[in-house]
Protein backbone atom coordinates (compact mmCIF):
# COMPACT_ATOMS: atom_id res chain seq x y z
CA UNK A 1 0.00 0.00 0.00
CA UNK A 2 0.85 3.70 -0.73
CA UNK A 3 1.41 5.35 2.96
CA UNK A 4 1.95 9.15 3.59
CA UNK A 5 4.05 9.16 7.09
CA UNK A 6 4.85 12.09 8.89
CA UNK A 7 6.79 12.20 12.03
CA UNK A 8 9.74 10.05 12.13
CA UNK A 9 11.02 10.66 15.71
CA UNK A 10 11.81 8.02 18.37
CA UNK A 11 8.17 6.62 17.63
CA UNK A 12 7.35 7.56 13.81
CA UNK A 13 10.99 6.54 12.77
CA UNK A 14 10.84 2.43 13.98
CA UNK A 15 7.04 2.60 12.79
CA UNK A 16 8.19 3.68 9.66
CA UNK A 17 11.08 1.52 9.33
CA UNK A 18 7.90 -1.94 10.40
CA UNK A 19 5.97 -0.91 7.49
CA UNK A 20 8.58 -0.57 5.04
CA UNK A 21 9.39 -4.20 6.56
CA UNK A 22 5.81 -5.37 5.86
CA UNK A 23 5.91 -4.39 2.30
CA UNK A 24 4.42 -0.69 2.12
CA UNK A 25 5.62 2.01 0.13
CA UNK A 26 6.28 4.69 2.03
CA UNK A 27 6.57 8.98 1.03
CA UNK A 28 7.51 10.45 4.36
CA UNK A 29 8.23 14.10 5.92
CA UNK A 30 10.05 14.97 8.98
CA UNK A 31 11.11 18.72 10.01
CA UNK A 32 14.53 16.76 10.89
CA UNK A 33 16.95 15.79 8.29
CA UNK A 34 18.87 13.10 10.40
CA UNK A 35 15.19 11.24 11.05
CA UNK A 36 14.68 11.36 7.32
CA UNK A 37 17.79 10.41 6.41
CA UNK A 38 17.23 7.05 8.34
CA UNK A 39 14.27 7.11 6.75
CA UNK A 40 16.04 7.03 3.51
CA UNK A 41 18.34 4.61 4.48
CA UNK A 42 14.88 2.11 5.43
CA UNK A 43 13.97 2.38 1.73
CA UNK A 44 11.04 5.81 2.08
CA UNK A 45 11.04 8.51 -0.34
CA UNK A 46 11.03 12.06 1.20
CA UNK A 47 9.05 14.91 0.39
CA UNK A 48 9.48 19.04 1.13
CA UNK A 49 6.18 19.23 3.09
CA UNK A 50 2.91 16.85 4.37
CA UNK A 51 1.16 18.24 1.58
CA UNK A 52 3.73 16.63 -0.71
CA UNK A 53 4.39 13.68 1.16
CA UNK A 54 0.41 12.70 0.91
CA UNK A 55 -0.38 13.19 -2.68
CA UNK A 56 -0.26 9.76 -3.97
CA UNK A 57 -1.04 8.30 -0.40
CA UNK A 58 -3.74 5.72 0.02
CA UNK A 59 -3.66 6.02 3.76
CA UNK A 60 -1.81 8.91 5.77
CA UNK A 61 -0.18 8.04 9.27
CA UNK A 62 1.04 11.13 11.68
CA UNK A 63 3.29 10.45 14.64
CA UNK A 64 3.82 14.04 15.72
CA UNK A 65 4.95 15.36 19.57
CA UNK A 66 1.38 17.04 20.66
CA UNK A 67 -1.47 18.97 19.28
CA UNK A 68 -0.25 21.91 18.05
CA UNK A 69 2.11 19.81 15.34
CA UNK A 70 -0.68 18.21 14.52
CA UNK A 71 -2.91 20.75 13.81
CA UNK A 72 -0.15 22.41 12.22
CA UNK A 73 0.79 19.41 9.79
CA UNK A 74 -3.22 18.44 8.77
CA UNK A 75 -4.15 22.23 8.42
CA UNK A 76 -1.54 24.70 7.43
CA UNK A 77 -1.27 25.52 3.77
CA UNK A 78 1.05 22.64 3.09
CA UNK A 79 -0.61 20.47 5.16
CA UNK A 80 -2.38 17.51 4.45
CA UNK A 81 -5.14 18.34 3.83
CA UNK A 82 -3.95 20.53 0.79
CA UNK A 83 -2.30 17.55 -0.66
CA UNK A 84 -4.62 14.44 -0.05
CA UNK A 85 -7.23 12.97 -2.49
CA UNK A 86 -10.73 12.58 -1.02
CA UNK A 87 -11.81 9.25 0.48
CA UNK A 88 -7.90 8.66 1.82
CA UNK A 89 -7.96 7.66 5.23
CA UNK A 90 -6.27 9.36 7.68
CA UNK A 91 -4.73 8.28 11.09
CA UNK A 92 -3.01 10.49 13.47
CA UNK A 93 -0.95 8.33 16.17
CA UNK A 94 0.24 11.18 18.64
CA UNK A 95 -1.04 11.43 22.55
CA UNK A 96 -2.97 14.80 21.90
CA UNK A 97 -6.15 16.15 23.26
CA UNK A 98 -9.80 14.27 22.49
CA UNK A 99 -11.20 17.63 21.54
CA UNK A 100 -8.51 18.45 18.80
CA UNK A 101 -8.56 14.95 17.62
CA UNK A 102 -12.29 15.72 16.85
CA UNK A 103 -11.84 18.70 15.79
CA UNK A 104 -9.78 17.60 13.30
CA UNK A 105 -11.72 15.17 12.38
CA UNK A 106 -14.39 17.42 11.15
CA UNK A 107 -12.06 19.24 9.48
CA UNK A 108 -10.64 15.92 6.99
CA UNK A 109 -14.89 15.02 7.33
CA UNK A 110 -15.48 18.36 5.65
CA UNK A 111 -12.65 17.85 2.67
CA UNK A 112 -14.34 14.16 2.36
CA UNK A 113 -11.64 11.90 4.32
CA UNK A 114 -12.18 9.78 7.27
CA UNK A 115 -10.19 9.93 10.66
CA UNK A 116 -9.23 8.19 13.44
CA UNK A 117 -6.74 8.78 16.53
CA UNK A 118 -4.91 5.67 17.05
CA UNK A 119 -2.35 6.60 19.86
CA UNK A 120 -0.14 3.81 21.06
CA UNK A 121 1.19 1.95 24.03
CA UNK A 122 4.29 0.32 24.20
CA UNK A 123 6.90 2.92 24.18
CA UNK A 124 9.94 3.16 21.89
CA UNK A 125 10.66 -0.78 22.41
CA UNK A 126 7.40 -1.66 20.91
CA UNK A 127 7.65 0.61 18.22
CA UNK A 128 10.75 -1.02 17.23
CA UNK A 129 9.38 -4.39 17.88
CA UNK A 130 6.23 -4.03 16.03
CA UNK A 131 4.23 -5.00 19.29
CA UNK A 132 2.55 -1.33 19.59
CA UNK A 133 -1.12 -1.36 21.14
CA UNK A 134 -3.18 1.12 19.12
CA UNK A 135 -6.10 2.52 20.79
CA UNK A 136 -8.66 3.48 17.78
CA UNK A 137 -11.24 6.29 17.50
CA UNK A 138 -12.97 5.06 14.72
CA UNK A 139 -16.24 3.66 13.25
CA UNK A 140 -16.43 0.09 12.83
CA UNK A 141 -15.59 0.21 8.97
CA UNK A 142 -12.48 2.31 8.89
CA UNK A 143 -11.33 0.60 12.00
CA UNK A 144 -11.70 -2.90 9.53
CA UNK A 145 -9.73 -0.84 6.90
CA UNK A 146 -7.66 0.68 9.18
CA UNK A 147 -6.63 -2.88 10.76
CA UNK A 148 -3.93 -4.62 7.98
CA UNK A 149 -1.84 -0.91 8.10
CA UNK A 150 -1.71 -1.05 11.66
CA UNK A 151 -0.56 -4.59 11.83
CA UNK A 152 2.30 -3.15 10.29
CA UNK A 153 3.20 -1.66 13.38
CA UNK A 154 1.29 -3.27 16.29
CA UNK A 155 0.08 -6.32 17.65
CA UNK A 156 -3.28 -5.23 19.66
CA UNK A 157 -5.69 -3.03 17.67
CA UNK A 158 -8.53 -2.27 19.66
CA UNK A 159 -11.81 -0.12 18.70
CA UNK A 160 -12.78 2.37 21.46
CA UNK A 161 -15.49 4.22 19.74
CA UNK A 162 -15.68 7.44 17.55
CA UNK A 163 -13.10 9.48 17.06
CA UNK A 164 -11.16 11.21 19.87
CA UNK A 165 -12.01 7.96 22.34
CA UNK A 166 -8.35 6.32 21.67
CA UNK A 167 -7.20 9.54 23.62
CA UNK A 168 -9.62 9.33 25.75
CA UNK A 169 -8.00 5.68 26.18
CA UNK A 170 -4.18 6.94 26.17
CA UNK A 171 -5.23 9.81 28.72
CA UNK A 172 -7.17 7.80 31.33
CA UNK A 173 -4.16 4.68 31.02
CA UNK A 174 -1.85 6.81 31.50
CA UNK A 175 -3.03 8.47 34.26
CA UNK A 176 -3.89 5.66 36.34
CA UNK A 177 -0.40 4.66 35.58
CA UNK A 178 1.43 8.09 36.82
CA UNK A 179 -0.93 7.29 40.23
CA UNK A 180 0.46 3.58 40.40
CA UNK A 181 4.06 4.66 40.38
CA UNK A 182 3.59 7.14 42.85
CA UNK A 183 1.77 4.33 45.14
CA UNK A 184 4.78 1.73 44.27
CA UNK A 185 7.31 4.28 45.01
CA UNK A 186 6.30 4.77 48.12
CA UNK A 187 5.50 1.76 49.91
CA UNK A 188 8.38 0.23 48.43
CA UNK A 189 10.56 3.24 49.92
CA UNK A 190 8.42 2.62 53.36
CA UNK A 191 8.75 -1.00 53.27
CA UNK A 192 12.95 -0.47 52.79
CA UNK A 193 13.08 2.06 55.18
CA UNK A 194 11.36 0.19 57.87
CA UNK A 195 13.52 -3.25 57.38
CA UNK A 196 12.01 -5.42 55.03
CA UNK A 197 14.10 -6.47 51.84
CA UNK A 198 13.15 -4.68 49.33
CA UNK A 199 13.19 -7.98 46.85
CA UNK A 200 11.11 -9.86 49.62
CA UNK A 201 8.25 -6.95 49.17
CA UNK A 202 8.16 -6.76 46.27
CA UNK A 203 7.95 -10.52 45.73
CA UNK A 204 4.97 -10.51 48.01
CA UNK A 205 3.60 -7.15 46.27
CA UNK A 206 3.44 -8.64 43.01
CA UNK A 207 1.57 -12.11 44.44
CA UNK A 208 -0.86 -10.09 46.39
CA UNK A 209 -3.24 -7.48 45.70
CA UNK A 210 -1.14 -4.30 45.25
CA UNK A 211 0.18 -6.23 42.49
CA UNK A 212 0.34 -3.86 39.05
CA UNK A 213 2.39 -2.72 35.92
CA UNK A 214 4.47 -0.20 37.96
CA UNK A 215 5.21 -2.31 40.51
CA UNK A 216 5.82 -6.28 38.99
CA UNK A 217 7.14 -4.85 35.25
CA UNK A 218 8.70 -0.82 36.00
CA UNK A 219 9.55 -1.56 40.09
CA UNK A 220 11.17 1.53 41.12
CA UNK A 221 13.27 0.40 43.54
CA UNK A 222 16.92 -0.19 42.45
CA UNK A 223 17.92 -3.63 41.68
CA UNK A 224 14.47 -5.20 42.46
CA UNK A 225 14.17 -6.20 38.63
CA UNK A 226 17.22 -5.82 36.78
CA UNK A 227 15.50 -5.02 33.27
CA UNK A 228 13.99 -2.05 34.81
CA UNK A 229 14.95 1.56 34.24
CA UNK A 230 15.54 1.79 38.00
CA UNK A 231 18.08 -1.15 37.68
CA UNK A 232 20.06 1.08 35.31
CA UNK A 233 20.13 5.18 36.70
CA UNK A 234 16.48 5.36 35.56
CA UNK A 235 17.90 6.00 32.35
CA UNK A 236 15.50 4.63 29.38
CA UNK A 237 11.84 4.25 29.66
CA UNK A 238 8.90 6.61 29.68
CA UNK A 239 10.62 9.97 30.95
CA UNK A 240 9.63 12.18 33.27
CA UNK A 241 8.44 14.68 31.08
CA UNK A 242 6.14 12.60 28.63
CA UNK A 243 4.50 11.55 31.76
CA UNK A 244 3.55 14.90 32.79
CA UNK A 245 2.53 16.25 29.15
CA UNK A 246 -0.22 12.91 29.55
CA UNK A 247 -1.12 13.86 32.90
CA UNK A 248 -1.71 17.46 31.45
CA UNK A 249 -3.91 16.65 28.69
CA UNK A 250 -5.49 14.45 32.05
CA UNK A 251 -6.26 17.30 34.23
CA UNK A 252 -7.03 19.87 30.78
CA UNK A 253 -9.68 17.09 29.75
CA UNK A 254 -11.40 16.41 32.95
CA UNK A 255 -11.77 20.46 33.72
CA UNK A 256 -13.81 20.41 30.78
CA UNK A 257 -15.78 17.85 32.11
CA UNK A 258 -15.87 19.88 35.49
CA UNK A 259 -14.87 16.30 36.81
CA UNK A 260 -12.10 16.64 39.71
CA UNK A 261 -9.10 14.22 39.57
CA UNK A 262 -7.62 14.31 43.11
CA UNK A 263 -4.85 12.17 42.99
CA UNK A 264 -4.09 12.84 38.97
CA UNK A 265 -3.64 16.38 39.67
CA UNK A 266 -0.85 15.63 42.47
CA UNK A 267 0.21 13.54 40.49
CA UNK A 268 1.03 15.64 37.78
CA UNK A 269 1.90 18.30 40.35
CA UNK A 270 4.87 15.65 41.99
CA UNK A 271 6.21 14.88 38.41
CA UNK A 272 6.21 18.82 37.87
CA UNK A 273 8.63 19.28 40.50
CA UNK A 274 11.09 16.93 39.79
CA UNK A 275 11.11 18.33 36.09
CA UNK A 276 11.84 21.54 38.06
CA UNK A 277 14.49 20.22 39.59
CA UNK A 278 15.92 19.36 36.12
CA UNK A 279 15.15 15.73 36.12
CA UNK A 280 12.20 15.67 33.25
CA UNK A 281 14.45 12.98 31.24
CA UNK A 282 14.81 10.08 33.57
CA UNK A 283 12.06 7.58 33.60
CA UNK A 284 9.16 8.38 35.36
CA UNK A 285 9.80 5.60 38.46
CA UNK A 286 12.59 7.94 39.38
CA UNK A 287 9.61 9.71 40.82
CA UNK A 288 10.84 7.37 43.64
CA UNK A 289 13.75 10.06 44.70
CA UNK A 290 11.17 12.34 45.86
CA UNK A 291 11.18 10.09 49.31
CA UNK A 292 14.84 10.30 49.57
CA UNK A 293 17.57 11.89 48.73
CA UNK A 294 19.92 8.23 48.16
CA UNK A 295 19.50 6.19 45.23
CA UNK A 296 16.23 5.30 45.98
P1 LIG B 1 9.75 12.72 19.09
O1 LIG B 1 9.89 14.09 19.61
O2 LIG B 1 10.89 11.76 19.21
O3 LIG B 1 9.36 12.76 17.52
C1 LIG B 1 8.50 13.70 16.95
C2 LIG B 1 8.95 13.94 15.52
O4 LIG B 1 8.03 14.85 14.93
C3 LIG B 1 10.35 14.57 15.43
O5 LIG B 1 11.14 13.84 14.53
C4 LIG B 1 10.06 15.98 14.90
O6 LIG B 1 11.08 16.50 14.07
C5 LIG B 1 8.78 15.75 14.13
N1 LIG B 1 8.01 16.96 13.92
C6 LIG B 1 7.66 17.92 14.80
N2 LIG B 1 6.92 18.87 14.21
C7 LIG B 1 6.81 18.52 12.91
C8 LIG B 1 6.17 19.10 11.78
N3 LIG B 1 5.49 20.26 11.86
N4 LIG B 1 6.26 18.46 10.60
C9 LIG B 1 6.94 17.30 10.50
N5 LIG B 1 7.57 16.70 11.52
C10 LIG B 1 7.50 17.31 12.70
O7 LIG B 1 8.44 12.13 19.80
P2 LIG B 1 8.06 10.58 19.98
O8 LIG B 1 8.69 10.04 21.22
O9 LIG B 1 8.25 9.88 18.67
O10 LIG B 1 6.50 10.70 20.32
C11 LIG B 1 5.53 10.98 19.33
C12 LIG B 1 4.15 10.91 19.95
O11 LIG B 1 3.94 9.60 20.50
C13 LIG B 1 3.94 11.90 21.13
O12 LIG B 1 2.65 12.42 21.05
C14 LIG B 1 4.13 11.03 22.36
O13 LIG B 1 3.41 11.53 23.49
C15 LIG B 1 3.58 9.70 21.88
N6 LIG B 1 4.11 8.52 22.57
C16 LIG B 1 5.45 8.44 22.86
C17 LIG B 1 5.93 7.32 23.52
C18 LIG B 1 7.40 7.19 23.86
O14 LIG B 1 7.75 6.29 24.65
N7 LIG B 1 8.28 8.00 23.26
C19 LIG B 1 5.06 6.27 23.88
C20 LIG B 1 3.71 6.38 23.53
C21 LIG B 1 3.25 7.50 22.87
Amino acid sequence: MEIGFIGLGNMGGPMAANLLKAGHSLTVFDLSKTALQAAVDAGARTAVSPREAVREAEVVITMLPAAAHVRAVYLDDDGVLAGVRADVPLVDSSTIDPATARSIGESAAKHGNPFADAPVSGGTVGAQAGTLTFMVGANVELFETLKPVLAGMGKNMVQCGDTGTGQIAKICNNLLLGISMIGVAEAMKLGASLGIDPNKLAGIINTSTGRCWSADTCNPYPNVLPNAPSSRGYTGGFGVDLMLKDLGLAVDAARQVKQPILLGALAQQLYQSMSMQGLGGLDFSAIIKLYSNEDA
